[in-house]
């Protein structure tokens, strides 16, 4: 007899189909959700942790509660396969007559073995990977798919700057302040969506920076200042592919920004400086145009498309290297 049972062990998908899955890096643990059957289709496909990118065969993504569960079910097999081997070995004898001693047993089931139950976690985000289709559920937002490891970031960036042109088009539909409210909100979310595509994008790269704990913590909110650290931190102009006029632009639209969340909208010094803006005088509020923020809008998506082209460069040269 062989000294190993092999018995397969049903798991289910949750409510929504999605089927739980767990970083096996010690430093992640992060629990995720993937529709299986959406996404790349093949065999031994690796899974990608969409928290750290951690790469591994499907078997070493297991859940806590799917291991316990497995277990569980596995015990309970065992304790049924040994109870039967018992009852065949034992089975009901009757004392004889003209026996001398006489000796009964009988072999009683026990309680089967409780099985571990578990339900897969509520997620906050649920995403479509537009590489590969496939569906998955993350905590957060930004996140690498789990089958084709693309990471998401302009995906999630395009998404912010199309709910932007949204707003605009909203604000071309009422009148009086909630108009110009709009528009600088519109304004002040694409830049903000920037930032945070910036930070994400710097962060899951900061291995490749010169110095990887400054960039894990780069802020995006001031394109003067990033363009510098960019520099410094990975040795790529971030202005390079845009001209003077396209980048005095997308330098005033995030100054303008600034203006908007800290200084209600009023001119300062610092934005005089920063941007030379004939328009602009200190202690005004400043003029946000609907057609200058939808001409930036555009001009934010070439510079993530630009930050995400130079990043993947420099990865792949430092592979090479
Ligand atoms: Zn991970
Ligand atoms: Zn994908």
């Amino acid at each position: 007899m062989s000294d190993t049972i092999a018995c397969t062990i049903p798991m289910d998908n949750d409510d929504e189909g999605f089927f739980g899955r767990e970083c096996p890096s010690e430093e992640c643990l992060g629990y995720f959700k993937i529709e299986l059957g959406t996404g790349l289709q093949g065999d031994d496909l690796p899974c990608h942790c969409p928290y750290c990118g951690h790469t591994a065969d499907h078997d070493h993504f297991w859940t806590q509660d799917q291991l316990a569960y497995a277990e569980s079910l596995a015990t309970r097999k065992v304790q049924e396969l040994v109870e039967g081997m018992l009852k065949n070995a034992f089975s009901t004898r009757r004392p004889r007559r003209n026996e001398f001693i006489s000796l009964s047993w009988e072999v009683k089931p026990g309680r089967p073995i409780p099985l571990h139950q578990y339900q897969e976690k509520q997620l906050e985000t649920m995403l479509v990977c537009d590489k590969c289709g496939l569906r998955y559920a993350v905590y957060g937002v930004f996140a690498f798919c789990p089958d084709c490891g693309s990471h998401n970031s302009l995906q999630i960036l395009e998404a912010n700057l199309d709910l932007a042109a949204k707003e605009l088009e909203l604000a071309a539909s009422v009148q009086g302040p909630l108009s110009g409210q709009l528009v600088s909100d519109a304004l002040e979310n694409a830049v903000s969506a920037f930032d945070a595509f910036g930070r994400e994008l710097f962060r899951v790269n900061a291995d490749i920076a010169t110095d990887p704990a400054k960039a894990a913590a780069i802020s995006c909110q001031n394109l003067k200042g990033l363009t510098k650290r960019v520099a410094a931190l990975f040795e790529f102009d971030l202005s390079a592919s845009f001209n003077e006029s396209e980048w005095r632009d997308l330098e005033r639209a995030f100054q303008k920004r600034h203006l908007i969340a800290h200084k209600m909208g009023v001119v300062d010094e610092a934005y005089v400086t920063a941007t030379s803006d004939p328009h602009a005088r200190v202690g005004r509020k400043i003029t946000i145009e609907a057609s200058q923020v939808g001409a930036v809008l555009p001009l934010v998506r070439r510079l993530g498309e630009s930050v995400l082209d130079s990043l993947r460069d420099l990865r792949l040269s430092a592979v090479q290297s």
